[in-house]
């Protein structure tokens, strides 16, 4: 539609610019012509041939006179002088003014020549009878002179007449000309004017959703520097994850109904735009823009509440917000867009699907950011990372069964830091990787300690399934410490299936081929776990504790604990239960058929000295520690069977 329209309007220009063109180029011709015809009425005007012809005639009978007068008193002298001047007179007519070949030329030629003739007469003057030859041999020439005299008069104002005609009829082509040349003009400067602005349009605004983008955004910022400026960041939550499971068409149309949420929600900012690929940004002005655009945040948030209708799917999504404000002065644009970013990430981190205002103690949060990200080779090396190790419960018997090891960094300086902080910025660093490999070989050292039968599962990111070195060193690490690869549980999230994919399976694949168990964690809280269970064979699920902990949708999250506990059965596989934190809600994953269970309940994160002191003290419980029947695999169950 819009290449249509645009290809019209190239078309019309080219059009327009041709006609232009071709009209100047009319006009300056005219011009010239106008100009030459204006130069042959001068000419006409100014080199009359009526006056030489005059002058010849009037010359002629002033001889004639003179001859006469010679007879009686009159001078000889006389005469000779109009001789003279006459010859003269003949001379200049007849060799530049008077084309030889005409009737006037002829005429004058003959008179020439026979007024050169005369000469010897008019020598032998005073002779009567030389005066006499003399008088007829010129009398026949003044009628046909007279004769010129007058055509040549009418002959000069017939032309200066059709100059004249000629020079109105090429005014008033110059008139039109001009006329449409101003038209036409005009019509290519009104195109060419609406295309700038229709440029200038595309240029400002989003090709996906129609409103404005980040070019116009910041124009928006930089030219309201002078007043109060609030602007709204906002990001969808998980969007990759969304657009990898339904396919870019899909994250197009989310874009696209979002962007029509954010115009109800901020009907009344100043800017709404869209920033980057899941990124908008608000913009609100004047005094009272900070409370406005609060305002505006919770109808966001309100908005995005109900699902998106996209390809006949009921998709759920999220967003985050992060605010910031600024008074008038320079660089208030640079300024707000760093603390709205600053004000996103503390969004995210606390959990996402909320807002938060930028203060400026956050500053000191993108600082501990940075230190924690510089911080973290060194870290490695001054053994300042240390695992903690949770008890994973089988519900039937209450006996630990595994732990999951949980990493921890006691910062020099910063002190404690949770994985829920730093984590994020080893992967956003690319540093995952690295403190991986920390982990699952600290990991299988501390299991080496534990009885064979307890496993330790470990959780893996996404940017760890990718290095090459995982593979290699999982197997040295299991090597180095003894520990069966069946004891080792790799953990990893859905997302990190999502957007590896291939790789990430061969890896997965690699790892289960080992001997080591793969399980899949936050189940239910992604977009495609069903799909992701028949894409890899997974051993375990544990199912998210965001079911047990929601208070608003307690039924729902039962219902879902239950639905998955039956699912996984079917599939044979081993299930996790989460966050269990309270007897109601043992008992509620209990009887939903969960085998396992994680959570305050059975013991929070425990360092390896106090998960062996946990064993023990079940092992002196009972006598003999039965086995978990639930931990066996697939395979193992399918060869107990046998
Ligand atoms: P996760 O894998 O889902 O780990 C479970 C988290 O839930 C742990 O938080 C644990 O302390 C907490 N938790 C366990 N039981 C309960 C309960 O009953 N109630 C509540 N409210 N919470 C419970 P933690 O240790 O802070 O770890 C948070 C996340 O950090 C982990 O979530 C995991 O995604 C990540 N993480 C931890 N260690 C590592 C690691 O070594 N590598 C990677 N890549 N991620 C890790
Ligand atoms: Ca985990
Ligand atoms: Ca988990």
């Amino acid at each position: 539609m819009f290449r249509r329209s645009a290809a019209r309007c190239r078309r019309l220009k080219l059009w327009l610019t041709v006609i232009t063109a071709v009209l100047a180029l009319a006009a300056v011709a005219s011009s010239l012509l106008a100009y030459t015809y204006q130069r042959r009425i001068m000419e006409a005007s100014r080199y009359n041939t009526t006056f030489d012809f005059g002058q010849t005639a009037a010359e002629l009978m002033r001889l004639q006179l003179a001859l006469e007068e010679s007879r009686g008193e009159g001078s000889i002298e006389e005469v000779r002088f109009r001789y003279a001047i006459l010859v003269n007179r003949l001379s200049i007519v007849t060799i530049n003014r008077v084309d030889p070949k005409s009737a006037q030329g002829k005429v004058l030629g003959s008179l020439q020549r026979e007024v050169l003739a005369l000469a010897p007469l008019i020598a032998q003057l005073p002779d009567p009878t030389m005066l006499t030859l003399t008088i007829d041999q010129l009398r026949p020439f003044v009628g046909p002179v007279l004769r010129l005299a007058g055509q040549a008069h009418s002959q000069a104002s017939n032309e200066i007449q059709s100059n004249q005609n000629w020079l109105i009829v090429i005014f008033a082509a110059i008139c039109c000309v001009t006329l449409s040349l101003v038209l036409f003009g005009a019509g290519l400067m009104v195109v060419v004017l609406r295309q700038n602005a229709h440029l200038d349009r595309i240029v400002r605004t989003d090709w996906l959703t129609g409103i404005a983008n980040r070019f116009a955004f910041s124009h928006a910022l930089r030219q309201g520097e002078g007043e109060d400026q609030t602007m709204i960041l906002l990001d969808v939550d998980h969007f990759k994850t969304l657009n990898d499971t339904f396919g870019h068409a899909a994250g197009d149309k989310l874009l696209i109904e979002l962007s029509q949420r954010l115009r109800w929600a901020c009907g009344d900012a100043a800017m709404i735009a869209r920033i980057g690929g899941d990124e908008f940004a608000v913009l609100y002005r004047g005094s009272d823009a900070e409370a406005r655009s609060i305002a505006c945040c919770e109808r966001i948030l309100e908005q995005v509440r109900s699902p998106f209708d996209i390809e006949d799917r009921q998709v759920r999504s999220h967003v985050t917000l992060g605010l910031s404000s600024g008074g008038a002065g320079l660089h208030q644009g640079t300024c707000l867009f760093k603390h709205a970013d600053i004000a996103l990430y503390e969004a995210k981190a606390a959990g996402r699907n909320r807002f938060v205002v930028f203060r400026p103690e956050m500053n000191q949060h993108l600082g501990r950011r940075q230190a924690l990200q510089n911080g973290m080779r060194e870290a490695i090396a001054r053994g300042e990372f240390f695992l903690l190790f949770q008890p994973i419960v089988d519900l039937s018997t209450g006996l630990t069964c595994g732990f999951e090891a949980l990493l921890r960094w006691q910062h020099h300086e910063l002190g404690l830091i949770s994985p829920v902080e730093f984590i994020p910025v080893a992967e956003e660093s690319g540093q995952i990787a690295m403190v991986g490999l920390w982990v699952i070989e600290e990991a299988c050292r501390q299991a080496a300690r534990f009885p064979t039968e307890t496993f330790v599962a470990v959780n893996v990111s996404a940017d760890q399934l990718v290095d090459p070195l995982l593979v290699q060193h999982t197997t040295a690490s299991l090597a180095r410490h003894g520990l069966e690869p069946e004891r080792l549980e790799i953990e990893i999230t859905e997302s990190t299936l999502i957007e590896n994919d291939e790789r990430a399976l061969a890896v997965l694949h690699a790892l289960r081929a080992m001997g080591c168990r793969i399980s899949l964690d936050d189940f239910g809280t992604g977009y495609a776990s069903l799909s992701y269970l028949r894409r890899f064979p997974f051993d375990k699920i544990k199912i998210d504790q965001s079911f047990l902990r929601s208070r608003s949708h307690r039924e729902e999250g039962i219902a879902i604990i239950a639905g998955t506990c039956d699912l996984a059965r079917r599939l044979n596989l081993t299930i996790v239960a989460e966050g269990v934190e309270t007897e109601e809600h043992r008992q509620i994953v209990a009887s939903a058929g969960s085998h396992q269970g994680q959570g305050y309940l059975f013991d929070r994160p425990l360092s390896p000295e106090a998960s062996l002191a946990r064993i023990e003290a079940e092992a002196r419980r009972t006598s003999a520690r039965p086995k978990p029947e639930r931990e066996q695999g697939p395979a193992e169950a399918l060869m107990a069977m046998i």
